[in-house]
């Protein structure tokens, strides 16, 4: 294995009775960076992610994480590693203070607790008892525990899932600063805006498989969706030579004229010279290009219901 490979699976199959939630995946992810999970309700990501923490044993295949076998190695593995706790496991008495000084306390060295609760945005809320937050500061405090050690790797199940926009966006800045610091972050969302602006490397998990993976950038270069173009012009345009370069009219936008194409370069080179031999001037462009969205429809075939607005 090589020294930078942080984790590591083989043919990970997990079965639950009759029902298959992986399907033998291999995942190789190196140090560094932010490595998104995206897939719809039951897609397997929560088994996966339990599956690398040791929680989950699975029906077959091999799984490695920061070298170790979480299944028997648990133990070395956590000094390691950080977990987000689900809400429900935290203790009731416990002031948010008090709760990230037991948490630090397991570990070998951990930083100081206020650091953290800083970091989170919860040091207004220190002596207050942890179970009397809110759920969103509930959210923010377990993903405080789970950087309290410092680890090399960071694993987040849905952590943004219930947060307003300003929480979920200083999350979003809590994680990117892991990344400046060389730490790896493998986080689950449903969230594809999340996934697109975030994550340096998006893995999308359908019934168990892997139906997708790479950088958001790359992964939307391999859509085969339409790009949409908007074209304002200073006088009567004759739209054929775009037609003959494969492009589909769409009709006028208000003083735009509306395009369809499947290759925006193309497009444009063509354009241009339209442009010089109709003697026209160009007074507005515009381009969409696929989003992770459009990409996420055409693999799972529908999107997320409970998207939430994503504000980035
Ligand atoms: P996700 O996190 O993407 O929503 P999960 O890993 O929770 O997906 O679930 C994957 C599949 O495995 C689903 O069909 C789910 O119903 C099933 N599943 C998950 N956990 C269990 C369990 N403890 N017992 C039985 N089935 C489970």
């Amino acid at each position: 294995m090589a020294d930078t490979l942080i984790i590591q699976t083989r043919g990970l199959r997990k079965e639950y009775g009759s029902t298959v939630a992986l399907q033998g995946l291999d995942i190789e992810i190196e140090a560094g960076g932010i490595v998104g999970i995206l897939g719809p309700n039951g897609a397997g990501k929560t088994t996966f992610v339990e599956t690398l923490e040791g929680l989950r044993k699975p029906t077959s295949g091999s799984v490695t994480v920061l070298g170790m076998n979480p299944a028997t190695q648990g133990k070395a593995l956590r000094e390691r590693l950080g977990v987000q706790l689900q809400k429900t496991a935290l203790p009731t008495e416990l002031t948010v203070r008090e709760m990230l000084d037991l948490f630090a306390s397991f570990y070998d060295s951990a930083l100081p607790s206020d650091s953290i609760l800083e970091k989170v945005d919860l040091l207004p809320q220190a002596r207050q008892k942890a179970a009397t937050l809110s759920g969103g500061q509930q959210q923010r405090l377990v993903v405080g525990i789970a950087l309290i050690h410092d680890p090399e790797l960071v694993i987040l199940d849905e952590p943004t899932t219930g947060l307003d926009p300003k929480a979920r966006r200083d999350l979003h800045g809590v994680i990117r600063e892991l990344r400046e610091r060389g730490r790896t972050t493998l986080l689950t969302t449903h969230y594809i805006e999340e996934a697109e602006h975030l994550c340096d490397r998006v893995i999308m998990i359908r019934d168990g498989e892997i139906v997708a993976d790479g950088t958001p950038f790359d992964l939307v270069g391999q859509s085969s969706e339409s790009s949409t173009i908007w074209i304002q012009v200073d006088g009567p345009m004759d739209p054929a030579p775009l037609i003959a370069a494969g492009v589909e009219p769409l009709g006028q936008e208000g003083e735009h004229h509306k395009f369809t194409t499947t290759d925006p370069t193309a497009t444009i080179l063509a354009l241009g010279d339209m442009l010089r031999s109709q003697g026209l001037r160009l007074e507005d462009l515009r381009l969409k290009r696929p989003t992770l969205e459009d990409v996420y429809l055409e693999l799972m075939g529908d999107v997320p219901e409970d998207r939430g607005e994503v504000s980035l």
